[in-house]
């Protein structure tokens, strides 16, 4: 068990990657604090962890939202304990071309995807410092290295998450604590799905065929499932990965060769 005696928080931990995450840490010996909007989904996945022998509590957190960030961290202080590991996962991924992007679409990517990431990292590194160990894991994506058409603002969120990473990585270089993030090609998530709908919406064209030019991106011709990326997650938490620290590691078929 390479998390055995850690505690984690991660957020968008409802559905998706994750959920994968979640599943993945607990397998490993992690107890957890699952993060996002949706309780119930929370409720439930919590209930599967404790059932198969695991620690989890479900905490509700809008990242997009500063004073419910600050509630979730002292939740997860009074029901978890200071946690060792920080997943910020949670996001949102909407497609228009930038003529027509309204201030609300640019501002809702950068609060949730980046702004959250910043303040849920600060609210918890505290914690990470006085246990003198920590990790750091932000679920970047592609889109934070190179760009999409129709997706600015979440490319850029992407972008400064990397950036954000790569800082964070430095000034906690000497206190034991890694940051890294990790950067899905397409994952089979809800989020690629709705993104087939919204091309097959706007194209005329059928969801399967989305889906299938969608699988094209990689080179693999396939989608990455949310349990590739929960098992490089599993490796940045551990122990062994402690010299890796500041990197943006792909995972998405080769898509993306930087
Ligand atoms: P998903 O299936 O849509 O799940 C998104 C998760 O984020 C849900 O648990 C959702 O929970 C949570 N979330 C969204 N807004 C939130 C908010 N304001 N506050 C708290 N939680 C919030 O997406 P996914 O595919 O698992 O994506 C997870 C991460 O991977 C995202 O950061 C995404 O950008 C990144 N990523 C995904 C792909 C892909 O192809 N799917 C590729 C590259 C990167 P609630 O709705 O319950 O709050």
């Amino acid at each position: 068990m390479k998390l055995r005696d850690k505690k984690a928080f991660i957020t968008g931990a409802s559905r998706g990657i994750g959920r994968a995450i979640a599943l993945a840490f607990a397998k490993e010996g992690a107890s957890l604090a699952l993060g996002a909007r949706s309780m119930d989904a929370l409720s439930s996945l919590a209930y599967k962890i404790e059932a198969e022998g695991g620690n989890a509590v479900p905490i509700q957190i809008d990242v997009g939202d500063a004073g419910s960030i600050d509630a979730a961290q002292s939740a997860v202080d009074e029901k978890l304990g200071k946690v060792h590991i920080v997943v910020n996962n949670a996001g949102i991924a909407q497609s228009i071309n930038v003529l027509n992007m309204d201030d609300a679409h640019w501002q809702s990517h950068l609060d949730i995807n980046l702004t959250g990431t910043f303040r849920v990292t600060r609210a918890f590194l505290p914690g990470l410092i006085a246990q003198g160990w920590g990790r750091v894991i932000n679920i970047a994506s592609t889109a934070g290295k190179v760009g999409f058409q129709y997706t600015a603002a979440y490319c850029a969120s992407k972008h400064g998450v990397i950036g954000f990473t790569r800082a964070l990585a430095l000034e906690m270089a000497s206190k034991s604590i890694t940051a890294n993030a990790i950067c899905p090609g397409f994952v089979n998530t809800e989020m690629t799905s709705a993104a087939a709908r919204n091309i097959a919406e706007k194209t005329g064209g059928s969801e399967a065929d989305a889906l299938a030019w969608l699988k094209k991106v990689s080179p693999q011709n396939r989608f990455v499932e949310p349990e590739e990326i929960a098992a490089v997650a599993v490796m940045l938490a551990s122990e062994e990965a402690c010299g890796i620290n500041g990197q943006a590691i792909n995972v998405d078929g080769g898509a993306v060769v930087y």
